[in-house]
């Protein structure tokens, strides 16, 4: 095939030299006009947030609340993973194309679910390790005749939109740290926009612009300053400085840029949400305190330069995992009598956020769930007004944080209803024990976070199982952002629901812990039609149009942190597994799904018990620092990884070596800790998770 060029001296005043040029304007290219326009485009999904607003909200009103009832499974495709599946579908064209767990990419036929082609771009499992939160990917990007796809090992590849061929690929971070990328990349001009992950392991948090045609570097964006003397090219970084204390860098800072972005085209500005600070605990991140620019912070970026424009610091000194990376969305309200161009956020801090977009200052802020680790935000600058007891970095005693380290809304999407004025946020109600550690140090592998996590680990008690589970909570809430109050909401058992979408149907659709994908009114909350699913959702609905038809689409499959990290409260929504398909919706739908198979519940058979408490206290704080995170905390493993109280290397302490220190399964994601535990210590976990089963049994029987 002939390459087409564009040189220097073919568009005059440009010197670029030569560079493989996009052909945007032929038919079915996305191009810059495209997505400026995407709002009015209902039948097409382009973006991620569909829009560069990212509001989610799509005009089709075919499905609507009177005919929902209606609505049923059209065609489905089996996934061949089975961890989270976080992605939002792009529909370009009549082609829908997703992203799955484990970074691979699979384009269908819109209409009639048929496979077109698929790519994996063979990420090593034991990439598994420097993941906080699952192998998820939550969605690829279009520009020209091209997909990007960022993946879980730190690369940004450029795929044939057409067949699924590789055109470039870059690595985008240094692979030997503990980076990941497992949000979507957004498109400007011709500028393929990325971040990364790996704030809870120890990096320094960064998002870089590449050239969509050749895959150059346009320009990268630091979020938390280097070494002081090494920032005076960038002057947001010069300024920073002052607000860190100690020897920050060494372990990176955070504020990784791991999922939300936006764009004003008018303004030109780019609009990223910062993370938490790493490692967690400020004691050891920045001794002495201080704000930590721009850890969980909203920070605009001019675009064209990635120049720093203006931050908002939603939560000054971060200590508890507060990431400012959720959903961002932009609108224009009516406020005071006057038109605001505001930005709207709900990061996991429990406070909602309405900020001028142009200036970066506080508009209004309101919590929208219950929150004890600040009293409320300062009316003029938006500042938390903290409780002193929640500085657990500060007291060095434990704090349980409300919200907690999964944050009161995570990555799922919000949707905005531009009739209703509403915000619908997927919010969380969950604690978190803030146990600090004392005389932590970073380690080569594994959470760095400077906790005692196996201090924090939920007792084999079953009166404090059961408060826990009752405390822990969620709900689809509608969010008025101009009068900062409550419209409606729906109640959940527990956390971690789906991403949502809006219609103009005066529909809201959610799938949800429990395994349903519903349809709720978008004016009153009523809940108008539901799925059966068979397996949890978290990711967010997308609707498109062809023929005269409007689809529904969604990729189920349960994962991501809850599915691994809470332990007893793991099926506090009830028993869930993970069917991972994608499932697309229309009226009169005629497709049906398989049986599922059934949730069978193990009984608990561990070996006897035979060491010391000593040995088994060391196995429980070892196995909270490195090993919760995954499989659970106390032990307690959720539903898409094993559950180690049944491994039956419990009763073989050569096998349990030849797995957790030489990594005999790395290539399933489990790698061996040899460079951080000794034999000894890795048989301390075994003995810790032997006398976990056997608690767990007494407490069943
Ligand atoms: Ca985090």
């Amino acid at each position: 095939m002939k390459k087409k060029f564009i040189c220097a001296v073919a568009i005059g005043a440009l010197v670029v030299g030569c560079k493989p040029a996009m052909d945007l304007d032929k038919p079915g290219a996305v191009n810059a006009e495209k997505l400026v326009s995407a709002a009015s485009n209902d039948a097409e999904w382009l973006s991620y947030g569909r829009t560069y607003d990212e509001q989610r909200f799509s005009p089709l009103n075919a499905i609507n609340a009177e005919n929902v009832s209606g609505l049923n499974l059209a065609w489905f495709a089996d996934l061949d993973t089975s961890r989270g599946q976080e992605a939002t579908p792009l529909v370009i064209d009549g082609k829908i194309y997703i992203s799955t767990a484990w970074s691979k990419v699979k384009a269908y036929d819109a209409v009639s679910g048929k496979l077109l082609w698929e790519y994996d771009p063979k990420v090593p499992g034991e990439t598994a390790v420097k993941a906080c939160c699952d192998v998820v990917n939550r969605g690829v990007a279009a520009w020209g005749d091209r997909l990007y796809l960022g993946t879980l090992d730190g690369r940004l590849v450029a795929l044939d939109r057409a067949t699924g061929k590789e055109i470039w690929s870059k690595v985008t971070v240094d692979q030997s740290k503990p980076y990941t990328i497992t949000g979507a990349p957004r498109v400007v001009d011709g500028k393929v926009i990325i971040g990364n992950g790996g704030a809870e392991m120890g990096v320094r948090g960064y998002v870089t612009a590449y050239d969509a045609a050749s895959g150059d570097e346009v320009w990268r964006f630091y979020t938390v300053p280097g070494k002081p003397g090494e920032n005076e090219d960038q002057p947001h970084l010069k300024k920073a400085e002052a607000t860190w204390k100690g020897e920050y860098w060494k372990i990176g800072g955070g504020g990784t840029v791991w999922d939300a972005m936006a764009y004003d085209p008018d303004l030109g500005l780019l609009y990223i949400g910062v993370g938490n600070g790493s490692p967690w605990n400020q004691a050891y991140r920045s001794p002495g305190g201080g704000d930590n620019l721009y850890l969980s912070s909203i920070v605009a970026i001019d675009v064209k330069t990635g120049e720093y424009r203006w931050h908002f610091q939603e939560t000054p000194g971060e200590t508890w995992d507060f990431t400012a990376t959720q959903h961002i969305m932009l609108a224009d309200l009516e406020i005071g009598g006057k038109t605001r161009k505001v930005l709207m956020h709900a990061p996991k801090n429990g406070y909602f956020y309405v900020i001028d977009r142009t200036s970066g200052a506080f508009i209004s802020g309101k919590n929208y769930v219950p929150v004890n680790w600040a009293k409320g935000l300062d009316p003029k600058t938006g500042r938390p007004i903290e409780n002193p007891e929640a500085r657990y970095d500060k007291t060095g005693k434990p704090f349980i944080g409300m919200p907690g380290a999964v944050g009161a809304h995570s990555w799922h999407p919000m949707a905005f209803d531009p009739k209703q004025k509403l915000v619908f946020i997927p919010a969380q109600i969950a604690a978190f024990p803030y146990f600090p550690e004392k005389d932590w140090k970073p380690k080569a592998q594994g959470f760095n976070i400077g906790l005692d996590q196996g201090a924090g680990a939920m007792p084999a008690i079953k009166a404090a199982r059961d408060a826990a589970k009752a405390a822990t909570k969620g709900a689809l809430i509608a969010w008025d952002p101009i009068t900062q109050t409550e419209r409606w909401r729906v109640p959940y058992n527990g956390p971690w629901n789906g991403g949502v979408l809006a219609t103009g149907g005066n529909l809201v659709f959610q799938g949800n812990a429990t395994g349903s994908f519903a349809a709720f009114a978008s004016d009153s909350g009523k809940q108008l039609w539901s799925f059966p699913a068979q397996t949890g959702i978290v990711a967010a609905p997308i609707t498109y149009k062809i023929g005269n038809d409007q689809y529904v689409a969604v990729l189920a499959g349960w994962g991501g942190i809850w599915a691994l990290a809470p332990g007893a409260l793991s099926d506090v929504s009830g028993p869930v597994r993970n069917i991972s398909r994608l499932l697309v919706f229309k009226l009169g739908g005629k497709a049906k799904l398989p049986a599922p198979p059934p949730l069978n519940k193990m009984p608990l058979d561990p070996p006897p018990q035979t060491a010391k408490a000593d040995v088994i206290a060391r196995g429980g704080y070892l196995y909270g620092r490195y090993c919760g995170v995954c499989h659970g905390d106390a032990a307690i493993g959720g539903a898409i990884i094993p559950d180690l109280r049944h491994s039956g290397m419990l009763a073989s302490a050569d096998g349990w070596q030849k797995i957790v220190h030489d990594g005999a399964l790395k290539a399933n994601g489990m790698v061996g800790w040899s460079n951080v535990m000794s034999a000894s210590e890795i048989d301390a976990i075994r003995h810790y998770v032997i006398k976990r089963a056997h608690e767990d049994k007494d407490l069943e029987e």
